[in-house]
């Protein structure tokens, strides 16, 4: 067996364990009746976190910042032609923008088919708003938000540039190290030998880093393991069958529909590829998106898997992969819109046709603006609530949605995120495929 397909298998088995031993290890009643045992099981799932996210994604987040830097330089001077860059640069733009607002839409007609706020009590809705009172990380975030639609522009904005790159680096930030490669990469390119030098430089770094990928993917089997475990074992699949599980259902058919219908027709006619032969070259950074919920930690096993099993160039993995990772959230988009529209089903609240348009686009730009990280679309969908309240009460509507209202879906949103930013990195893959065969294909013609 090759060791492409052993990790594979390994990395499959790791998550299938973390389903079931989570799955056992779940025992809502606990906390009430057995307070020793409570202690007990608490720090079998606090192991499980320490493995899975100090130890599995503090090596990838380790590596992902370099990796950024590098590739982004890499592939913006491999580009070379300033006119390219921005003609890629438009495509790959255009393309995020396309296939995030497609997802709200499919979300949208799944939610309002299926309604499955209507299926919520009240009492239910009021153990959501107490949900939301204990939640204090999530209020806390949720206060940080910026105000409306501009708001959120202007935010993004001044994430994009940075004041200073040493503190954005050593925050995590990728969006304003993109920026400064991107520029640096277009300076070097102008630099005639000299530039050589660093653009060679650059490319090396970049293959040393991804020795040190080669290394920690080793690790994803366990890491996921750990983080499904830890994860279940907390919720429980249970809720799948609760008052909210059409809900899920609705998530869950959505991004089936978009992963498996929607962003396989953009491969065939964009990219001219077997869209599922490529879905199973980059399943390790699929499988490990799953596990880990966060696109940005998977960025690594991304890159790796599409430069080397689908022979993406570097050119177009450097500049669509890193960007997309943080911006291209077909998922999240999709998420958000059904979410909203959920919840205001369950608070009795009818939105008109206007609005749910504006909420497809409200959650296609707070996709854009969430990090990608764990949760990270559970925290901007209240720009999509806040903008959701302001045009009903333009309208004259006095009852409003309730940021608490969120708390109905805190529970379950950890297990539907493992599923949207699978369907997220997927969007990355197609994205850099579609701008590596437009730009292979030019330069045949130019030749
Ligand atoms: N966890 C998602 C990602 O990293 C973002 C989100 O929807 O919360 O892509």
């Amino acid at each position: 067996m090759s060791s492409k397909w052993l990790l594979t298998w390994l990395i499959m088995g790791g998550l299938v364990l973390g389903l079931i031993v989570g799955q056992l290890l779940h025992d809502p009643d606990f906390t009430i009746t057995q307070p020793d045992r409570e202690h007990a099981h608490n720090q079998v799932i606090s192991a499980f976190y320490f493995v899975g996210d100090t130890i599995f994604l503090g090596l990838l987040k380790m590596l992902v910042i370099p990796l950024i830097a590098t590739s982004v330089i890499v592939g913006v001077t491999s580009i070379g032609d300033f006119r390219e860059l921005g003609k890629i640069g438009s495509v790959t733009l255009v393309y995020y923008v396309v296939t995030m607002l497609i997802a709200a839409g499919i979300g949208l007609v799944l939610v309002t088919t299926m309604e499955p706020g209507k299926q919520i009590s009240s009492e239910e809705v009021a153990k959501g708003q107490e949900t939301y009172e204990r939640s204090t990380g999530i209020q806390t975030n949720i206060k940080h938000r910026p105000e409306g639609v501009l708001g959120a522009l202007h935010s993004l904005v001044k994430q994009i540039i940075p004041r200073n790159i040493v503190k954005a680096a050593a925050q995590g930030q990728a969006l304003p190290i993109i920026f400064f490669s991107i520029i640096l990469g277009i300076a070097i390119t102008t630099m005639g030998e000299r530039g050589k030098i660093l653009s060679q430089g650059f490319s090396a770094l970049f293959e040393a880093i991804m020795i040190l990928v080669h290394v920690v993917i080793w690790l994803t089997p366990i890491g996921v393991f750990a983080l499904l475990a830890w994860t279940v074992a907390r919720i429980g699949l249970g809720v799948f069958t609760s008052a909210i599980g059409t809900y899920m259902a609705a998530v869950l058919i959505g991004l089936a529909i978009h992963a498996f219908i929607v962003l396989p027709l953009f491969c065939v006619v964009f990219a001219r590829t077997n869209p599922f032969t490529y879905m199973h070259q980059m399943r390790q950074a699929l499988m490990t998106a799953f596990g880990t919920d966060s696109s940005s930690a998977t960025l690594p096993v991304t890159i790796e898997c599409a430069t080397e099993n689908a022979e993406v160039s570097k050119k177009a993995a450097g500049f669509v992969l890193p960007l997309g990772s943080t911006i291209n959230m077909d998922g999240t988009a999709l998420y958000e819109a059904v979410a909203v529209v959920f919840l205001a089903q369950a608070y009795g609240l009818e939105l008109p046709t206007s609005t749910l348009v504006l909420v497809a686009i409200t959650a296609t730009m707070a996709a854009i603006g969430a990090a990608g990280i764990p949760s990270a679309g559970l925290v901007t969908m209240v720009i999509v609530v806040d903008t959701v309240n302001s045009t009903l009460s333009g309208m004259g509507e006095t009852n409003l949605l309730p940021i608490a209202a969120v708390g109905l879906v805190v529970g379950v949103d950890r297990i539907l995120d493992m599923v949207r930013t699978t369907v997220n990195v997927w969007g990355d893959a197609v994205g850099a495929k579609i701008v590596d065969r437009l730009d292979k294909k030019q330069t045949a013609t130019i030749k």
